[in-house]
């Protein structure tokens, strides 16, 4: 078990011989731990969790990956496009892990917070501050940048696979970097296939629906169709060409995969699904890429070989000439009128039909007695301007990238796999979590109590965290405020305090479950990216004399969040479960009934409490743990809301009326005030959209 062994300098073995010593842990994904390299500020190392699943494929596939990198996986100036695993290490035992190019991520953002204007405009506290000042020309330029990113792929026998928002990084310069390469579908030298089993659904390629893609071998144009829609999202406000239009066929709209093996896209040719009216259409992109578009889902929806090529792409994105509307719109030269005035203007007119037509607003849906106003933050000190000639200054190059602005010293980060990505400099870096509250006197119990990892489960009492404990320290656990802090990464999963003067929790190799009621967790393990999450335990002392007693442990009182402040932790922790279950409900829920059981705003006085992001959090996390199948809405993304920024909490199952919505809620016994059918769409506006339950 050295791979536990945090704080003793371990030292590898590089593929070409040299000696690798590992540094502080950067984070911890599924699959393993990403550490720093001593005196090597540009390699990382990944060693794999022991016990992974598949460890023997995973080891062959990297090896294969390390054989055969692809030319520009890492720019001539340092930049990193792929990080692609450059060097095997080997503990003397076969390889463990490997290095990859670190990639600063002080400055860079998950693609879907560029593409999604609201999400741009309002980031998080502990985000980048950048994005709310990108142009619609800087958005085409990260298209550009990351057609570039998926040439570089592509250069060798490689499938990215599962092409999603989250493996996307965009820094303030534009550039792109893809990350999580080992989930790579990668084929070597002698033909031996190594596949990458997951996609997600809204960017899996119409030729692939239906098809297990744990044993399906994927294609190139596969990843083309993912970066059309990519590119659709970043010039077309974010909206999804799948899931986001007014349809017009009879029934249901179907769901993005459906309407993609028909070639039906918002505004395609021919297609039932036009244009959303908030939408900008189709038709005042250049003409060039419109053609583009058509190629990718209208003739790449039935021959995947017409979809155009990431070159065809960078080309046609690099000759966009870019001009201003009168009211300051960026728009392409071509474009009459300017979609964006036509967008601002519908908003309007929807907020003034609202406001003269508002039906009583929903009992849980109060207006706040003052309106809370995000601070605008000042513009970062090195976020370039796009020219305003693209011929006196071309951002794009063919074959090359913006040029890359210095970036903060000392701010590198790291990115690591698995869906997993922590951006920290600040990383967590004690594993071996009892060693500061541990009091050991046995030869046989080396000091940590704890392991320092463990998993979570959400149950009817809270986010249960399971610790488990090393085999020789055995004995009784007392202390009256033990201070256990759970985290992914850099995210704050839990933190809270526990009382074991009474009762005293047995250790010496059997896990202790740590139970955090709704108040003292932020993170459930829907928005967990890993399974193995740090668990720091502190404040305890060790008897090992007398026989603990508990192995499950409820938490007495809350404690701070380690990485972030209460209220921005617990306000990224609310973007995070309302994007988790968005892909839920825009499948399942959208345009039908379903019982809605809260409805809070930041500021809302309701029930005495003045709602701060922690009380909102709160509130819906202890209706998550209680009704299986809550989710979490946020009312911006659909128009059947009031207003904005409303965090909605519904649960049970959807209906087409709002009978079964009403019945959910007398069978749960749920009084008439918190519990009333809603319906969540894109398509209609409040009216008529709430029954109460009367
Ligand atoms: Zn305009």
């Amino acid at each position: 078990m050295w791979v536990g062994d945090v704080g003793v300098t371990l030292v590898l073995v590089r593929d070409d011989g040299q000696s690798v010593s590992l540094g502080a842990v950067i984070a911890r994904a599924g699959e393993g731990t990403i550490y720093e390299v001593v005196g090597q500020p540009e390699w990382v190392a990944k060693v794999f969790h022991p016990g992974l699943k598949d460890l023997a494929a995973k080891r062959a596939k990297v090896a294969a990956m390390v054989a055969s990198p692809p030319t520009g996986a890492v720019q001539a100036d340092g930049f990193v496009v792929l990080t692609w695993p450059r060097h095997l290490v080997d503990s003397g035992d076969g390889a463990v892990g490997y290095l990859m190019s670190r990639v600063d991520t002080t400055n860079a953002v998950e693609i879907h917070t560029l593409s999604n204007p609201v999400d741009r405009a309002n980031p998080l506290p502990t985000a980048p501050q950048w994005t709310p000042h990108a142009t619609w020309h800087h958005l085409v330029n990260a298209a550009a940048n990351l057609c570039l990113a998926v040439e570089t792929v592509h250069r060798v026998d490689a499938v990215i696979g599962d092409f999603q928002e989250r493996n996307i990084l965009v820094n303030d310069t534009t550039r792109v970097t893809l990350v999580d390469c080992d989930s790579m579908q990668f084929t070597d030298t002698a033909g031996h296939q190594f596949l990458c089993g997951v996609g997600r659904p809204e960017f899996t390629a119409p030729e692939l629906a239906g098809s297990n893609l744990a044993v399906t071998a994927r294609q190139k144009p596969s990843d083309l169709f993912a970066l059309a829609v990519h590119i659709h999202l970043l010039l077309m406000a974010g909206n999804h060409p799948f899931l986001r239009g007014q349809w017009t066929g009879t029934g249901d709209q179907p769901d993005a995969l459906t309407l993609a093996r028909s070639g039906q896209w918002a505004g395609g040719p021919g297609s039932l699904l036009h244009t959303h009216p908030l939408a900008p259409p189709l038709d005042f992109l250049p003409p060039d890429i419109q053609r583009l578009f058509v190629r990718a889902f209208t003739d790449g929806a039935t021959d995947p070989n017409r979809r155009p090529s990431a070159t065809e792409w960078r080309t046609a994105l690099s000759t966009i000439q870019v001009t201003s509307c009168p009211r300051g719109h960026q728009i392409p030269v071509e474009a009459d009128p300017c979609p964006w005035c036509r967008i601002d203007d519908e908003r309007s007119v929807r907020r003034t039909q609202r406001a003269a037509f508002a039906a009583p607003a929903a009992p849980t849906e109060q207006l706040p007695p003052q309106r809370v106003t995000p601070i605008v933050p000042g513009p970062p000190a090195g976020y370039p301007a796009p020219p305003a000639k693209r011929s006196r200054t071309p951002l794009i190059a063919a074959g090359a990238l913006v040029a890359a602005i210095a970036l903060g010293a000392g701010g590198y980060a790291l990115v690591s796999g698995n869906g997993d990505k922590e951006s920290t400099s600040a990383a967590h870096g004690s594993g071996g979590g009892g060693q500061s509250g541990g009091q050991s006197g046995s030869e046989s119990c080396d000091g940590s109590v704890f392991t320092g990892t463990g998993s979570a489960s959400l149950s009817a009492d809270g986010l249960v965290v399971s610790a488990p404990t090393n085999t020789g320290c055995d004995g009784a656990l007392t202390g009256s405020s033990v201070r256990v802090v759970v985290s992914d990464g850099s995210r704050d999963v839990a933190a809270g305090y526990f009382d074991l003067t009474a009762h005293p929790l047995a250790a010496g190799g059997q896990p202790v479950d740590f139970v955090f009621p709704a108040g003292m967790y932020w993170r459930t393990t829907d928005t967990l990216g890993s399974d193995s999450l740090t668990i720091d335990v502190t404040g305890y002392s060790r008897n090992e004399l007398s026989a603990g007693g508990l192995s499950r442990v409820s938490a007495t009182g809350p404690a701070d969040p380690v990485h972030g402040g209460i209220d921005s932790t617990a306000a990224a922790a609310l973007s995070e479960l309302a994007a988790a279950d968005r892909p839920y409900i825009t499948s399942n829920l959208a345009d039908r009934w379903v019982p809605q059981l809260s409805s809070k705003r930041l500021g809302l006085v309701t029930d005495g409490i003045t709602y701060a992001n922690a009380d909102i959090l709160r509130n819906h996390l202890e209706l998550r743990q209680r009704y299986q199948g809550a989710r979490l809405v946020l009312s911006n993304d659909w128009s059947t809301f009031s207003g904005p920024d409303w965090w909605v909490t519904v649960a049970g199952s959807p209906s087409d009326d709002a009978g079964p919505a009403i019945g959910w809620c007398n069978a749960q016994r749920i009084d008439s005030w918190n519990c009333l059918a809603k319906m969540i769409s894109a398509r209609r506006g409040p009216d008529g959209t709430t029954v109460l339950n009367r």
